[in-house]
């Protein structure tokens, strides 16, 4: 049994997903599992129509139309036939998503988010099955919302592992064993009351990694357009060096602080069951990538994880008081109602600092409510550099011209909040 996953570039377009069909065919071996997101840029498309439904800020038929006319268009290039199934199957799903916006928004805006959102791996799923049928790939496409059950926290979907467990074995096994391929879609899930939730951006890594974990999948395979898991993001490094091995600790690591390699939550699930996780190329498929596993070879170089568009924020209690349990426990409970995940944070007397993901809707509900009770001060734009494995050649060279704010080191990771 395996899972594996190809992401928004590895089908963003015909080309692309001839290539998966390559991919499949070479590496298929039965049962398999293959996870998809959406068509290239389609979530981000699939977002602004969620605004312009909402917040009334664009023009919906004009979204709809390219959202429509691209996807029409990469399913002729892979089945000209325009008599197939698949056509008024596409058709009818963009019909769902026409009415999902048609009337008046009647519930939060992440109900909504998660309704609207989650077809574009819809779309993409049943194009890539329908394709794969029609090149003898035959497989069975299944319904990810009626398999990966989460709460209702639209937008951040809790999985429960009991309700999804039984599912993956009245649903997916059975589907499995009838075909031996089945192609389902990543990132979405649904409630027990048949509302589609999104399990957060960039989150099909997460959704192999959980279906891995209920079957007891041999491996999960990422293909990617990257060498493997490099230990720099080449966007901001020059010489960047592909990982062969890292351990799920590592892997953990530098996804958590930002790695965007792999989403963070996708090692979780692999490590309770010591499934190996290897991240290969889509466009070399015959190299080796990187695989994730327990083992004990520790990182044998620096890791370098660069956050751009980080707040760091200070909070001093107005009364002088020192930062003990009581201020701590509000200060995280605040946190908390606003779904604030802290990327480095650290306690001095009678100050607390955390340094943030800047994202500009949130901070401004989060500053009102933490000024009302603290002292706060803040900067924007600043830089959070994390190095894994480090020494001190690499923090001093990172940080020449820039000022640090704030550092911190423990025996493994060295990390710092830089100011241009
Ligand atoms: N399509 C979703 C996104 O772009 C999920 C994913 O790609 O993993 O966030
Ligand atoms: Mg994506």
């Amino acid at each position: 049994m395996q899972v594996f996953k190809f992401g928004g570039a590895s089908v963003k377009d015909a080309a692309a997903v001839e290539n998966v069909g390559v991919i499949i065919k070479k590496f298929l071996e039965k049962p398999t599992v293959v996870v998809i997101s959406a068509m290239a840029k389609t979530t981000n498309k699939l977002e602004e129509l969620v605004n312009a439904f909402f917040y009334k800020n664009g023009d919906l038929t004009t979204i709809l139309n390219e959202l429509k006319s691209f996807h029409f268009l990469i399913l002729e290039e892979l089945i000209p036939d325009k008599n197939k199934t698949i056509y008024t199957d596409l058709e009818n799903a963009f019909v769902e998503l026409q009415w999902a916006v048609e009337e008046e928004p009647s519930y939060s805006y992440n109900y909504h988010y998660d309704q609207i959102v989650s077809m574009g791996e819809l779309f993409s799923t049943k194009i890539i099955s329908a394709y794969l049928n029609d090149i003898g790939v035959q497989n069975i496409w299944a319904d990810a919302r009626g398999i990966i059950q989460t709460d209702n926290t639209y937008r951040e979907g809790k999985v429960d592992y009991t309700l999804t467990d039984a599912l993956v074995n009245t649903q997916l096994l059975p589907a499995l064993k009838q075909n031996g391929l089945v192609i389902t879609q990543g990132f979405v899930g649904g409630t027990s009351e048949n509302y589609t939730t999104t399990l957060g951006r960039e989150g099909s890594d997460y959704t192999a990694s959980l279906l891995a974990y209920f079957l007891n999948a041999e491996k999960v395979v990422i293909w990617k357009d990257v060498a493997g898991v490099l230990n720099a993001d080449p966007k901001y490094f020059k010489n960047t060096k592909k990982i062969d091995e890292l351990t799920y600790h590592d892997a953990i690591e530098l996804t958590y602080y930002g790695a965007s390699v792999i989403h963070p939550k996708t090692i979780k699930p692999l490590q309770n069951k010591l499934i190996p996780l290897y991240v290969k190329s889509f466009l070399n498929p015959a190299e080796s990538g990187t695989v994730i596993k327990d083992s004990d070879s520790r990182l044998a170089i620096p890791g370098y994880i660069f956050k751009t568009n980080q707040i760091l924020i200070s909070i001093q209690p107005k009364d002088f008081s020192f930062i003990a349990e009581e201020n701590l426990s509000l200060i995280f409970s605040i946190l908390s109602k606003h779904g604030v995940k802290v990327n480095l944070m650290q306690n001095s007397a009678i100050s607390f600092s955390i340094c943030i993901d800047d994202e500009p809707l949130k901070m401004e509900g989060l500053i009102e409510e933490l000024q009302n009770q603290f002292k706060i001060l803040y900067n924007r734009e600043v830089q959070l550099m994390t190095i894994r494995n480090y020494d001190n050649e690499t923090v001093s060279k990172l940080s020449e011209n820039k000022t640090i704010l704030l550092e911190q080191r423990s025996r493994n990771t060295h990390q710092m909040v830089l100011k241009i």
